[in-house]
């Protein structure tokens, strides 16, 4: 069997909740059924933005739906020193740059692309005199990315065109995500990425510092995202209700439905170890509908 690691990364602003719910049971199903390690990393690198506690909320409720993980627990927090050196590498190649433009600045003079403003690179050849760097960018000029996702399909994207030469190092001195992502996965070794298709149009940045950088670029999958009724994400801002780790298995039975595995009624009301056993012997990827998002299910207890 072809060597397999996958991985959980979730942003520990609140609880886990339907939402994250299902990219970690996609993410941990596809690993195991194919024999491979899941690995789970706390996606924290900004600390004001970190609920106190959520990590180890979201810990606790993984134990409480009975998803072990591999090996210890990464979190970002910790990582600045990876990161500030994969910038150093990509400033020595002279892909970033610094860019001295204002929210307003580029508001005024952008484009919109696939995911908001499209920075038109206007520090690109140097700030203008008397500015200070805000942030760095890394330049896209000539990126044409494509890549081949399992649920989604084909995507391209010409990055300079579709979303502009993006942030790796914020005006706030805390690396991007695009960039911690590219250099966490790289260091866990991660062969397959599977989670929600909100960062389906991510990944292309992400492809393009991996080439940037001389790093291997995993396999990707990106699952359908649950919204709500006003179609929006369900995440602790949406108010997103908790999983019930007192009772895990209704969730989990809804998210094996929402990803189109049909479960069998009865498995609603079912134990935990009766759930797990059905779902790895039943997982099956090519059955996740091909959509981007799906109406959240509503979750009732178990009788
Ligand atoms: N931390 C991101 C989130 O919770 C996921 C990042 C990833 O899976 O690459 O939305």
């Amino acid at each position: 069997m072809e060597r397999y690691r996958g991985r959980f990364a979730p942003s520990p602003t609140g609880p886990l909740h339907f939402g994250s719910l299902v990219a970690a049971v996609g993410s941990y199903l596809e690993a195991r059924v194919r024999g491979g390690e899941w690995l789970v990393r706390m996606e924290d690198p900004d600390p004001p933005r970190v609920a106190p506690g959520a990590a180890d909320e979201i810990l606790r409720a993984l134990e409480a739906c009975r998803m072990p993980w591999d090996g210890t627990i990464v979190r970002q927090s910790e990582r600045a020193e990876a990161y500030h050196n994969a910038l150093h590498r990509l400033r020595g190649r002279g892909v970033v740059y610094p860019c001295a433009c204002s929210r307003r600045e580029i508001a005024d003079s952008a484009t919109v692309g696939i995911e908001g403003y499209v920075y038109r690179g206007a520090c690109r050849g140097g700030m203008p005199p008397g500015k200070r760097a805000r942030a760095q960018r890394v330049n896209t000029g000539g990126a044409a990315i494509a890549f081949d996702d399992a649920v989604q399909g084909r995507i391209e994207h010409d990055l300079e065109r579709d979303i502009g030469d993006f942030v790796v190092y914020r005006a706030d001195r805390v690396y991007a995500y695009q960039l911690a992502v590219v250099i966490d996965d790289a260091e866990q070794d991660i062969t397959d990425v599977v989670r929600g298709a909100d960062l389906l149009a991510s990944t292309p940045r992400q492809i393009h510092l991996q080439r940037l950088l001389d790093i291997a670029t995993p396999r990707y999958v990106h699952l359908p995202v649950a919204v709500n009724k006003a179609g929006e994400k369900l995440s602790k801002q949406t108010l997103a209700a908790p999983l019930d780790p007192a009772q895990p298995v209704p969730a989990l039975f809804a998210a094996m439905a929402f990803l189109g595995q049909g479960p069998p009624p009865e498995l609603r009301h079912a134990s935990l170890t009766a759930f797990w056993d059905w779902a790895l012997k039943n997982w099956d990827l090519a059955r996740v509908p091909r959509v981007r998002t799906a109406a959240a299910p509503a979750i009732s207890p178990q009788r």
